[in-house]
């Protein structure tokens, strides 16, 4: 396990940046996690950040990272999974490997994808986010990943190595670093069936029969990120100091809800982050 980061940030959009540099400049400890790609580098053109008249979201973009690069701070590519509370600090389970923090910063954006059905009533009970975390527990048994993350092929063949017998389905054509022997089917899972436990998905018409599904999306929500954390139509509720339900999790951008706007979410990052800060430098002091 890594040494304890004061601050870990959840996302490297606009948010996530701000709070990254914000967070420096008060002299904290940063670890920035984040999945490709962001909002900001879909807007072809943004008018209505100061002092950037006419620019595109990617060039936009840029510009912030190059300022959190001069800094010292660079994302470091990969899906967070799960962050677990344990009381004065928190184990972040990045891409299979786990990461300690003192506080969390989710500026995880908004998680658009539509739930499958079945998936939030089976959760836990054969549906996972997670196949390095929950992969064990299906050794010797059938299941399925429905991959659209980056790192869906890599989470398939660990599966498959671990003695689990797995197929892929994704959209498009098979992949050539997806091992040999694992099944491919192209498509998406449009229902998974259970009572207690999954027992199937559905794909087009056909259904199979599945003890485990592994959802491996770029985005997970926040519910489901983080056990317990409160949210309010899908966006978490934070306080005005972007403090959560939690303490020592704030939370900025997008994710927490509307104007979803690029001001909005710089000016959140440096709240949360000074938050996070004064939570730190309060807990040392007791
Ligand atoms: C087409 C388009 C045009 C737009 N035009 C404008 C405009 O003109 N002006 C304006 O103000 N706003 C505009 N916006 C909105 C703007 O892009 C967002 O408000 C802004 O990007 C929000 O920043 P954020 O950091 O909160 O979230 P995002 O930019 O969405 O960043 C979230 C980051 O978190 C990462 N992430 C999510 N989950 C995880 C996880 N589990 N593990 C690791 N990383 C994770 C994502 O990969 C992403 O990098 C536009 C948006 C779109 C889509």
């Amino acid at each position: 396990m890594s040494k304890r980061t004061d601050i870990a940030i959840i996302g490297g959009g606009p948010a996530g940046l701000s709070a990254a540099i914000n967070a420096v400049a008060r002299g904290k400890s940063v670890q920035l996690m984040s999945s490709v790609g962001n909002n900001l580098e879909k807007a072809e053109n943004v008018d209505n950040y100061l002092g950037f008249y006419k620019i595109s979201g990617t060039e936009l973009m840029n510009k912030f990272e190059e300022h959190a690069r001069a800094l010292g701070v660079s994302a470091m590519k990969g899906r967070v999974s799960n962050i677990m509370p344990l009381g004065d600090h928190f184990l972040i389970n990045f891409g299979g490997e786990i990461t300690e923090s003192t506080t969390v910063i989710l500026a995880i954006g908004v998680a658009k994808a539509r739930q499958i059905p079945g998936e939030a009533d089976l959760l836990g009970r054969g549906v996972s986010y997670c196949a390095t975390c929950d992969g064990m527990l299906y050794r010797g048994k059938k299941v399925v990943v429905w991959g659209m993350a980056q790192d869906a092929i890599e989470e398939t063949n660990f599966l498959n190595g671990i003695g689990v017998d797995v197929t892929l389905i994704a959209r498009g054509s098979r992949s050539s670093e997806l091992k040999a022997d694992i099944p491919f089917i192209s498509g998406a899972i449009g229902e998974i069936i259970g009572k207690d436990r999954v027992t199937a998905v559905t794909v087009g018409q056909d259904t199979i029969e599945v003890q485990g599904v592994f959802i491996l999306r770029s985005s997970i929500a926040p519910s489901s990120l983080v056990p317990g954390l409160e949210t309010q139509n899908g966006y978490i509720k934070v306080t005005n100091k972007m403090e959560t339900n939690i303490p020592g999790i704030f939370a900025a951008g997008d994710c927490t809800g509307t104007p979803l706007q690029i001001s909005k979410a710089t000016g959140e990052g440096l709240i949360a982050a000074q938050q996070a800060a004064r939570y730190i430098d309060a807990s040392q002091s007791k």
